[in-house]
């Protein structure tokens, strides 16, 4: 039977107390389940019901049950338990209250075998969501004395979906802003890491232009010299930056073969001896004949990267590369007396476009290099990590599967 939705009528005070409790729920759950879980258990301090049921309509009018409890008679006997899928159709239809019995026996000895069924659709921004569905075994039956609180009940469900979408909706809207600013943010960093080479090589290319001066040949050569390492800087950027895309996107490709770490590291201090600012490198290779399964010149970018690092922001530092087997990896680290990075900034050093404030004013960089490091040993099946004290120097660790020839 339909029944028009009843208009709410007086509540004593125990069912005020539990409505006000619902209503908080409704609005401060963290999560569906656990809502719906709670609002049920303090419905049941004040209503009376065996099941209760929440079906939602899904595409073309159909209903889904997508929450069901069992909680007084019947609880133990799940697979006969009733579930009241006909009131709630009936209530989807007539988006009326429905009560409705079954009798499925002899119910003057089994009172499961009288059932009695409460349907009330439910309402989230006018728009009509599902159906809550009380049932009760052997009685009392549902009157028109219950249904108020009923509808509080269905009310605050639907109340809690209503918050909970809500939720959903503004941390979309929250994701969505933040993936905006970090866009804005990821252009304007670029635009400005871009633009100061640029800036140089225009500057100087514009100077030497002018015909109204005559430079010398000392002067010329000096603004042509720049001009020449802005550009070398400016490719180095653009390369980062692809190397970082493709890294994060997985799309750069690793030429694998088994390569000899401490060859690679003798090459790599090397190089380093031609940095500007210049470190001290010493090599203390523990073991030799160590050979991993790598991209050479991937990896050799990530020592040559450390080393770097060192001379920019340990200048005139001892620098100790070691190499080591630990298990079935081998260690490489490179460690300067350099001044430190305080703990605050250790893990984020590894990020794109990190570069810890005040530190790196005067010493110029993308925030990229580390970042690239740690794509390129992942993608080793390898990892890097850091240790530091402020003062004392910085320890980077480098971890690279050993090949099974090793
Ligand atoms: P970049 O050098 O281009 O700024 P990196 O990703 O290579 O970018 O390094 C990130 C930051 O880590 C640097 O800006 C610097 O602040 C810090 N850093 C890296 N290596 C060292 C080091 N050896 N000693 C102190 N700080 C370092």
């Amino acid at each position: 039977m339909a029944k028009d939705l009843p208009k709410t009528g007086p509540l004593n005070s125990k069912e005020l107390e539990a409505v006000y409790t619902m209503s908080h729920v409704a609005t401060h759950a963290l999560d569906v389940d656990a809502g719906l879980d709670e609002i049920i258990n303090i419905a049941r301090q004040v209503f009376i019901f065996d099941n209760v049921v929440l079906y939602f309509q899904q595409e073309q009018d159909s209903l889904e049950p997508s929450f069901a409890r069992a909680l007084g008679r019947g609880r133990s006997d799940e697979d006969d338990l009733a579930w009241g899928e006909a009131t709630a159709i009936e209530a989807l239809e007539t988006g009326k209250l429905v009560i409705r019995h079954e009798i499925l026996g002899d119910y003057s000895k089994d009172r499961m075998m009288l059932r009695f069924f409460l349907g009330l659709p439910m309402t989230v921004r006018e728009r009509q969501v599902g159906v809550l569905v009380f049932v009760r075994y052997g009685g009392p039956p549902f009157t028109d004395s219950n249904f108020p609180l009923a509808e509080f009940i269905a009310v605050h469900i639907a109340q809690l979906l209503e918050h909970q979408q809500l939720v959903k909706h503004l941390s979309s809207i929250e994701d969505e802003l933040r993936i905006e600013r970090l866009q804005d943010d990821f252009v304007s960093t670029i635009t400005h890491e871009l633009c100061t080479p640029l800036g140089f090589i225009k500057g100087y290319a514009t100077t030497l232009l002018r015909e109204d001066t005559n430079w010398d040949e000392k002067t010329r050569r000096e603004f042509l010299t720049i001009i020449d390492e802005e550009a070398d800087r400016l490719r180095e950027l653009i390369d980062n930056l692809l190397d970082s895309s493709r890294l994060q996107s997985g799309t750069l490709r690793m030429e694998f073969q088994p390569v000899r770490l401490d060859t690679m590291l003798k090459d790599v201090s090397m190089r380093a001896d031609a940095f500007e600012n210049k470190i001290s490198v010493n090599l203390d290779l523990n073991s030799t004949g160590v050979i991993v399964n790598a991209d050479p010149t991937r990896v050799a970018q990530v020592f040559d990267n450390l080393l770097s690092n060192a001379a920019k922001y340990a200048p005139n530092c001892q620098v100790i590369l070691s190499l080591d087997t630990e298990g079935s990896l081998a260690h490489i680290s490179v460690k300067d007396n350099g001044p430190g990075i305080a703990p605050e900034h250790l893990e984020n050093i590894f990020m794109r476009f990190y570069r810890i404030p005040n530190q790196t004013n005067s010493v110029r960089g993308s925030g990229l290099g580390l970042f690239i490091c740690r794509r390129i040993l992942r993608a080793h099946k390898g990892e890097i990590t850091v240790e530091s004290k402020l003062g004392e120097g910085t320890t980077f660790h480098v971890y690279l599967p050993l090949s099974q020839n090793s």
